[in-house]
């Protein structure tokens, strides 16, 4: 393979690492075809996020909650792990990498082969519902199949407390656990590497700059610049699967 600086500072930076910690935006999955739903003509900004004061108040906000999120169910169910995602799969199954901090809902890491308890979820996961009172976990597959006889949004067969799927809406608090876990895991990592993260949306944002203040080496592989690109040791605005699957030797 022809010598590229670029990666082969990246590699030198993951040889030296002993507990290395990867955080995952949205640019990640859009290499799996997922839109970002941030970005313009996303659909976000075509539709109005429903909050969660909304979602709780109100039977219409969750029907369109509903119908919003089985609308973009052809194309999550479509998208596969990348190379970039298979990248950090290695990682973790070598050892080098502790944890998996990612503000992506899509479940795609844990696709990939890294293992439930080393994928933290800033955001949740759209890929399956709990009940918001007692937690009970629901498959979407069966919701789906009965929203669309009746439109009648989901509600706990065991509480009659509300199902929204597992994600953070905006309005919602952060996941106090998931917060925690990724606080203690930056400050214990010597080599933190943002993937596709423009690094915009805090408190998600503040990790890269706890890691870098406690004394680790930044890393940024991100196709747009980053609100921390001047403060880090490595920035690479690149393709992250074709960075990432070259630097660790994954296809
Ligand atoms: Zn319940």
């Amino acid at each position: 393979m022809a010598a590229d600086p670029d990666i082969a500072e990246l590699a030198r930076h993951l040889d030296r690492a002993r507990r290395a910690v990867v955080f995952t935006g949205a640019g990640i999955s859009t290499e799996s075809g997922i839109p970002d739903f941030r970005s313009p003509g996303g659909i976000w900004t075509r539709y109005k996020p429903i909050d969660f004061d909304d979602f709780i108040a109100s039977e219409d906000a969750r029907r369109e909650a509903w119908r919003r999120r089985f609308a973009t169910d052809p194309t999550l169910r479509a998208a596969q792990p990348n190379r970039g995602h298979r990248a950090v799969a290695a990682l973790v199954k070598r050892g080098r990498v502790s944890s998996v901090i990612t503000q992506n809902i899509d479940g795609l890491h844990q696709a990939s082969g890294v293992p439930d308890e080393r994928v933290i979820e800033l955001h949740g996961n759209t890929t399956y519902a709990h009940c918001l009172d007692c937690g009970r976990r629901y498959e979407l597959e069966a919701i789906r199949i009965a929203f669309e006889r009746d439109e009648v949004p989901p509600r706990c067969t065991g509480c009659r407390g509300l199902v929204k799927t597992a994600t953070i809406s905006f309005g919602q608090a952060m996941p106090p656990v998931a917060m925690e876990r990724a606080q203690g895991e930056t400050l214990a990592a010597d080599l933190f590497i943002v993937a596709g993260s423009s690094l915009v949306v805090y408190p998600a944002a503040g990790f890269p700059e706890l890691a870098k203040r406690n004394g680790a080496a930044l890393v940024i592989v991100n196709r747009d610049p980053t609100g921390l690109d001047d403060i880090a040791d490595l920035v690479l605005h690149r393709s992250i699967g074709e960075t990432l699957g070259a630097a660790v030797g994954v296809d």
